[in-house]
């Protein structure tokens, strides 16, 4: 849980995931071949197969092994500073989707150097407008949007300009809880992937396939990184790994929660950006059968994954998401069962060492 907690209290918005980057270079030394960034930014990661000694080898001598991508998308929303007023209050441009009813009254981060987290500045969000007091009925029925949102540094105009500037990163602050059989934190989506990548490959012992693992950058904004990655690493089968829905709360019909907490790793069937290659949706049933690992199988109506993405890269690729079911998504609060996240990383696992 050290290393989750590392990952969500690192700040990564599309395209400023230096410090994730970073994080997991460092991380996954020894586990690669190679470790690479692309143009875009991805942090691409090969591993050669590891065949067990004195198994014969697949295939003609001539042919390749099968080459599978995974993606894990690094980046979380936020926003970027697109404004500085005359009084000194910092507006904002979001770059991914946050609900702003979650937006009122927090604690941010503003990150004037792109790798340096000893200049952040804290500062306070808080849509503009009047407080509850002098509010009229009409005022607190209103849901405001982004741009209405300003940051408060405490500091006067002049001090402001001298330390912000328009493209700066702001990230909220929230710490990771464990809260029961939960973990609890901002932007499960996607570090709990970066965690499922890494810990699956920790897990491997012997594959015949060439694993290439990337971290990608932008999938909050539209699957960039990924669509870029898949065209370099031209892989056979692409498998994303990210959060998916789980509405299974008060409020929702059973119909529409597309996951349910503690059932374990989900098996995305389809999702708005793609409909998952059946064999390989086929191969990760039966090894989580084989292996006794929970899963479900669920379907998400709108939104979509790199899976997207890789599919359409070059002449096609085999996709498949792989996702951890999250509650209360695109919020500081997303929680995900601790049995599914491990359920994931299994099952992960569990594939690439028979693929
Ligand atoms: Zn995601």
């Amino acid at each position: 849980m050290k290393l989750l907690e590392q990952l969500v209290t690192t700040a990564g918005v599309p395209g400023r995931e230096h410090r994730v980057r970073e994080l997991i270079k460092k991380q996954v030394k020894g586990l690669f071949d190679t470790v690479e960034t692309d143009r875009l930014g991805s942090l691409v990661c090969v591993r050669k197969p590891r065949p067990k000694k004195g198994a014969k080898k697949r295939g003609s001598k001539k042919s390749r092994p099968t080459r599978v991508m995974l993606a894990a998308h690094m980046d979380q929303i936020g926003f970027l500073v697109s404004f500085i007023d005359a009084n000194g209050f910092v507006r904002l441009n979001p770059v991914g989707g946050f609900d702003t009813r979650n937006l009122f009254a927090r604690i941010v981060t503003i990150c004037p150097d792109i790798k340096d987290p000893s200049k952040d500045i804290t500062g306070v969000m808080n849509p503009g407008g009047k407080p509850i007091h002098i509010a009229s009925e009409e005022d607190k029925k209103k849901i405001p949007e982004v741009k209405e949102f300003m940051i408060d540094l405490g500091l006067p105009a002049e001090e402001v300009n001298k330390r912000v500037r328009i493209g700066d990163m702001v990230v909220l602050q929230a710490p990771m809880h464990q809260i029961g059989n939960t973990v609890v934190s901002q932007c499960l989506d996607n570090r709990v992937a970066c965690w499922i990548a890494i810990r699956a490959i920790e897990k491997l012992k012997h594959h015949d396939c060439e694993i290439v693992c990337v971290f990608t950058v932008q999938e909050e904004v539209g699957l960039r990184g990924a669509m870029a990655a898949a065209y370099g690493v031209d892989p056979d089968i692409g498998i994303a790994i990210d959060t998916t829905l789980c509405c299974d709360t008060p409020g929702v019909p059973d119909t529409e929660r597309v996951t349910k907490q503690g059932d374990g790793a989900a098996l995305t069937v389809m999702d708005a950006s793609a409909i998952a290659d059946t064999e390989v949706l086929g191969a990760f049933e039966s090894v989580a059968k084989k292996n006794k690992i929970k899963y479900q199988l669920s379907i998400l109506s709108r939104g979509g994954t790199d899976s997207g993405a890789m599919q359409r890269s070059r002449a096609g690729v085999r996709t498949f998401t792989l996702s951890c079911p999250t509650r209360y998504i695109h919020t500081v609060t997303e929680t995900v069962h601790k049995d599914d996240l491990h359920a994931c990383r299994d099952v992960l696992a569990a594939y690439l060492e028979q693929v």
